[in-house]
């Protein structure tokens, strides 16, 4: 049994066939998802997808791109909602200097509002940070350290980054970029990583893997990242199954179908 850490069944991409990726995820073996919210919009569609089906959770966050949009009553609006709807996890959270909208600024102040928040409502995170490690660093070992539980999902940072994250106490995880042709360093640090520190997702519907590279990807394509990971590792499936399928289960309290 695998679980999907981190997708976004919710988005309008799967709207066309949502009940058959839902099926094949589960004809896969992927028995439970965590959709992960970006904005207030898709925090409550993921709300809403959990509320039909059991073995999904939801998430709560604000990503980085859409950091410039919250007021100050935004702020309040999404505590409310995290109070009323208690989710799994806050997040995406953290900081993408990739041609984003929102200024590295506000993206920082947003990023440390919503640990705080995490902190106060005893939630773990998911902190999406890409082409911003120092930023990350410096936040998270200001904010969260001691205080928080989080994943640094999507890894796609050196080993040397890696030892810092784990160093935080947090997890990591790991998608199916680290299977496309050219992501040999990101694959050695995927290869390296302790196995009971990592989690696998999807990030559906994007970084569909090498073999469908460019096309949607769905949560069945864990099953492809977890045939590969357990190769390149040397490892039974099995056993990279079952250890991060426990890690996931601890780290959201998930209650997994027997
Ligand atoms: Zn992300
Ligand atoms: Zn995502």
């Amino acid at each position: 049994m695998l679980v999907d850490t981190h997708c976004h069944l919710h988005f309008d991409a799967f709207d066309p066939d949502r009940e058959a990726v839902i099926q094949r995820a589960l004809d896969f073996g992927v028995k439970s998802l965590v959709n992960v919210g970006t904005d207030p919009k898709t925090n409550r569609q993921a709300l809403e997808l959990s509320r039909t089906y059991p073995f999904m959770a939801a998430t709560a966050g604000l990503h980085p791109h859409h950091a410039h949009e919250i007021s100050e009553e935004g702020f309040k609006d999404f505590e409310t909602f995290v109070t009323q709807n208690p989710p799994v996890a806050i997040g995406e959270i953290g900081l993408d200097y990739v041609k984003s909208q929102s200024p590295p600024e506000t993206q920082k102040t947003t990023f440390a509002r919503m640990l705080d928040l995490a902190a106060r409502r005893n939630l773990p995170v998911i902190v999406h940070s890409r082409e911003a490690f120092e930023d990350t660093l410096a936040i998270l070992r200001s904010e969260a350290r001691g205080k928080l539980r989080g994943v640094m999902h999507c890894f796609s940072y050196d080993r040397d980054a890696l030892k810092k994250v784990l160093d935080l106490g947090f997890l990591v995880s790991f998608t199916c970029n680290v299977t496309f042709k050219n992501a040999s360093a990101l694959l050695e640090v995927a290869r390296t990583a302790p196995l009971d520190r990592i989690m696998l997702e999807t990030d559906s519907p994007y970084l569909a893997p090498q073999i469908y590279r460019g096309k949607r990807n769905e949560p069945c394509c864990l099953t492809h990242l977890a045939d590969f990971l357990s190769e390149e590792r040397g490892i039974e499936r099995t056993v990279l199954e079952e250890t991060t399928t426990r890690t996931a289960a601890e780290f959201f309290g998930l209650s997994l179908p027997s």
